[in-house]
């Protein structure tokens, strides 16, 4: 590591909203990033209810914080108090990053940006071709989003038909207006459209909680599903080759985990606040080798 900084009058803070945010990864990546790169800034979590959220964001421009991020249940619920949106965080009516720019709150979402990285960091390309993806929560709506506004020809999204099925179908038929990709909503119970859309796809995710414990020997695509030429991203990373991973390594699948992801969306983050670019490597290796 390099030097240790200490904080001082020149120390810039970076925040973390939500709650809980105590298990957060976010200080220790962010802060040993900040030490190994030079740079005076110290990452800081708060605990943060949504009956506070006015007056916490309020505070913060008050006091020229420079950025912060944002975790649930806050995502949605912040936007009102932002002075402005990138087309992405529009898009998905979510926030995870917010910058202080020229007297102005602006809100971003990295977590589809930093999916969509990791893909490239791993060579899969999909920009001009279908994905299937199924989850459409906050992680599976960042990313279908983001994949749309990259340039993704196709997206069919699978989800169980939970309370938010007929809300997403909305959003969905927005975000294809916008954008121009053919992105529809799935019934995941539906094992025949998921085959059939599985098929003709270059890249199969899997944005939903399976995969993770308890359901860690579950998945949400059956293995004669697969074919040649199929990519399977995961955006669970503990365990980090999920149910899902292991089925494709063993039928010679190109796979990608969801730590990337984890990365590469603090790293757009940092890129946002500071202008450096995070040592994703560095960072990896100290936190999570296996
Ligand atoms: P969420 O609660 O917003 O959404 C959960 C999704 O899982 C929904 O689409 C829900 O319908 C689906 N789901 C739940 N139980 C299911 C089941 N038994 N079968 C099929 N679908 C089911 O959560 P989220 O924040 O979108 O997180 C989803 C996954 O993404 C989690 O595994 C989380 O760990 C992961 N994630 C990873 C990163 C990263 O940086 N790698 C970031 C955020 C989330």
């Amino acid at each position: 590591m390099g030097e240790k900084l200490s904080i001082s009058g020149h120390t810039q803070t970076i925040a973390l909203i939500g709650s809980p945010v105590e298990h957060s990864m976010s200080p220790a990546m962010h802060n040993a990033s900040f030490e190994k790169l030079g740079l005076d800034y110290a990452y800081v979590v708060f605990d943060v209810q949504p009956e506070n959220l006015e007056a916490v964001v309020k505070g913060m421009k008050a006091m020229g914080i420079p950025g912060f991020n944002v975790t649930m249940p806050l995502k949605t619920p912040i936007l009102p108090y932002l002075d402005e949106l990138s087309d992405a965080a529009k898009l998905m009516g979510a926030v995870n990053t917010v910058v202080l720019q020229d007297g102005k709150l602006v809100g971003h979402n990295t977590d589809g940006a930093g999916f969509m990285r990791n893909l490239k960091e791993n060579g899969v390309d999909v920009i001009g071709k279908k994905v299937t993806i199924s989850g459409a929560g906050g992680a599976g709506s960042a990313i279908f989003t983001q994949a749309a506004l990259d340039g993704v020809k196709e997206i069919d999204v699978y989800n169980i038909r939970d309370s938010f099925y007929e809300a997403t179908e909305r959003r969905i038929a927005e975000l294809a207006a916008q954008t121009g990709c053919a992105v529809t909503l799935h019934d995941l119970a539906d094992k025949d459209d998921l085959r059939a859309s599985v098929a003709d796809s270059a890249l199969f995710i899997n944005a939903t909680r399976v995969g993770m414990p308890p359901l860690e020997n579950e998945c949400t695509l059956d293995e004669d599903m697969l074919h040649e030429g199929l990519a399977l991203a995961d955006t669970v990373y503990n365990p980090r080759t999920t149910k899902l991973l292991a089925m494709g390594q063993a039928h010679g699948n190109k796979t990608v985990n969801g730590l990337g992801m984890l990365l590469w969306q603090a790293a757009i983050g940092e890129k946002i606040w500071t202008g450096q670019e995070m040592p994703v490597d560095y960072i990896e290796e100290l936190f999570f080798t296996e």
